[in-house]
């Protein structure tokens, strides 16, 4: 039987040194329990900070002047405080707090059930960031079986197709895994043909390593070490051109920007809504401010 948890207050507030972004957590915990994580195990049940107690954190960042609230968690979109989800939470915040400041999601995980979370952000242009990283982990059906994920590669694609639709040019990343046991080469390639036809923005490819006390760990047809290396580097250069083509889409397009530093040479560094790098020459530029400029590359 599932114990009652706490909500919590660790850690809530975190302050980028740049003071151009907040962290505000709002999650804790995972009940997904992808038969090779040890988040479950390690960090316990799903809790949620209450709505009111994260509104009023993000009003006093937006106060002390951050242009840029970042919602993070285990999973952002397991976010529940009394019937009221992740979506719930950013329509509120959106129309609750005034002035001029973005807001951007970590730690999505797709689901189906999700949908409504793409309408809110697109609902909010103005101030929810294009930027989604959803943890797709393997390109076969087989092999999310045997992870454990809740999803299959069709209802991934529909989620990603969506998100596409209500929010041109947003920026999707991902995380997948490599080796994880039983992933035959015939797996591998329907996952390297899956990932391709997402055009991902960003990819974090990882190799699966055994984690003590999870299902997987235990399951036979573990691959060679030096399997999954050469798959690894296959599927980040993958990651790489994939990379590339998302930031060739945006040249010539006038992005939302935050410029945070100014280097020695006089360079001001920033992100776009969407997540891409920008520079130019400081004396152009406001650090702090969302400002729009031309993506140049
Ligand atoms: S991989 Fe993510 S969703 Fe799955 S159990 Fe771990 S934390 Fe939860």
């Amino acid at each position: 039987m599932d114990e009652p948890v706490a909500p919590f207050r660790e850690k809530a507030f975190g302050r980028f040194p740049f003071r151009s972004r907040a962290f505000i957590k709002i999650q804790e915990g995972c009940n997904n329990f992808c038969s090779y994580c040890i988040v479950p195990y390690a960090r316990g049940r799903e809790r949620s900070r209450a709505l009111d107690e994260v509104l009023a954190d993000c009003r006093q960042a937006v106060a002390a002047g951050f242009p840029e609230l970042v919602l993070t968690g285990v999973n952002t979109c397991a976010y529940e405080d009394d019937g009221r989800g992740l979506n719930d939470l950013v329509d509120l915040l959106c129309r609750e707090i005034p002035g001029s400041w973005r807001l951007r999601l970590s730690s999505t995980e797709p689901s189906p059930d999700n949908f409504g979370l793409l309408e809110t952000m697109a609902r909010h242009p103005e101030r929810v960031c294009r930027f989604l990283h959803l943890a797709l982990q393997h390109g076969s059906d087989r092999i999310l079986r045997a992870m454990n994920r809740r999803y299959t590669t069709q209802e991934y694609a529909a989620f990603a197709a969506a998100a596409r639709r209500l929010m041109p040019d947003i920026h999707l990343g991902s995380d997948v895994i490599v080796g994880f046991p039983g992933e035959t080469e015939a797996d591998f390639e329907q996952s390297c043909a899956f990932i391709r036809t997402m055009q991902f923005a960003n990819l974090h490819v990882f190799s699966y390593s055994r984690r003590a006390g999870t299902p997987a760990a235990e399951m036979s047809g573990q691959v060679p070490e030096a399997v999954k290396k050469e798959r690894h580097r296959v599927l980040e250069a993958l990651g790489e051109s994939m990379a590339a083509a998302f930031r060739q889409s945006q040249l010539g397009k006038i992005l939302p920007v935050i410029f945070e530093t100014i280097d020695g040479r006089g360079i001001a560094h920033g992100w776009s809504d969407n997540y891409l790098a920008v520079s130019r020459p400081a004396r152009e530029v406001e650090l702090r401010r969302i400002v729009p400029v031309e993506y140049r590359g």
